[in-house]
């Protein structure tokens, strides 16, 4: 039997015993706005946590026009606590060029989902297969995990999606939902190969994971818990809060401040702040101190700091950006 027909017959019979078909976005004739809510809620949170959160946004925006209407402040209360508050803007952006563009109706064509803020290839996808029916693969980090691992070991990231979409035969929607099922119960970042029904044709679980493994034991350590924070306060990236108010400098934290909750209250304490903090998007080193650098929004409540526009941080940026 051939490598991917096995697959494909595998994990659809995997989706017919253990499919999470209850998800509240697993419905049957779902309309494109709710898949959207789903997919962006479900960027990086993880299903558990987006479901209460998804019913409740749902209850008080049922469709696009309702949520197309709301104010930031109206929105945050039902978006709050899924972090990353830019996919927020994003989704009421969003919202107001479907209903002022489209008539209240999302495109279902790939490369208008994607001209949307915030919907990137993924997403589109996602809608184009679930709400539309249409014949694509969403490919997301799961997909990619398991199709790599399955067909080329601990090389996976020499997957070419576009190669494997074109050789499955399997209707796409339920391909889409089930390999993200699966992803998530069996080939998890950390896969549990000793009760998968794809193992006897998988080539990771041939060569036991051990180029990545090893690739995984030579990372360095850093010393989290000790370093500092380096903290770009920004809006949308155009314009940066300095710290200093003659010259641009970023806001640095002593390490009991260097998580998100720490982040967050500092500037609550001290000006009365609320921000979205993204997590660190760089550990180094800085003059032998261990400095993470993390990005941050104001949500709510007033300041005077500096503004620079992000053409004259650029040197600053250089250095620590
Ligand atoms: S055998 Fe292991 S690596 Fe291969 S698909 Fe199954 S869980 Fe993933």
């Amino acid at each position: 039997m051939n490598h991917l027909f096995f697959f494909e017959k595998t994990i659809q019979n995997f989706y017919k015993k253990e499919g999470r078909k209850i998800l509240p976005w697993r419905k049957k004739d779902i309309s494109a706005y709710k898949v959207w809510v789903s997919e962006i809620m479900l960027q990086q949170t993880q299903v558990g946590r987006v479901i209460a959160y998804y019913v409740r946004f749902l209850k008080r925006f049922p469709d696009i026009f309702s949520l197309a209407k709301a104010s930031w402040e109206e929105f945050l209360p039902y978006y709050a606590g899924l972090g990353y508050y830019r996919r927020g803007q994003n989704m009421l952006k969003t919202a107001r060029v479907i209903v002022s563009e489209y008539e209240g109706m999302f495109p279902d064509n790939k490369e208008k989902l994607m001209k949307l803020p915030g919907v990137g290839e993924y997403t589109a996808c996602a809608i184009l297969s679930f709400a539309y029916g249409k014949n694509v693969v969403a490919f997301d980090t799961n997909l990619k995990r398991v199709f790599g691992r399955f067909l080329f070991g601990s090389k996976y990231a020499e997957l070419d999606k576009n190669d494997i979409a074109r050789s499955l035969n399997s209707d796409k929607k339920m391909l889409n939902a089930a390999i993200m099922d699966f992803a998530n119960s069996i080939c998890l970042n950390r896969p549990r190969c000793n009760i998968c029904p794809l193992s006897e044709k998988c080539l990771y679980f041939k060569e036991k994971g051990e180029r990545e493994y090893v690739l995984k034991k030579e990372k360095k350590h850093f010393p989290t818990k000790d370093a500092r924070v380096f903290l770009w306060l920004h809006r949308e990236h155009r314009e940066y809060y300095s710290a200093n108010p003659d010259r641009f400098e970023v806001f640095i934290l002593d390490k009991k401040m260097n998580s998100r909750d720490g982040i967050k209250r500092y500037f609550s304490e001290h000006y009365g702040l609320e921000l979205a903090v993204r997590p660190p998007h760089r550990k180094t080193f800085v003059d032998e101190i261990p400095t993470l650098f993390v990005n941050a929004q104001i949500l709510l409540g007033d300041h005077e700091f500096a503004i620079f526009a992000k053409e004259d941080i650029e040197e600053c940026a250089a250095k620590t950006l």
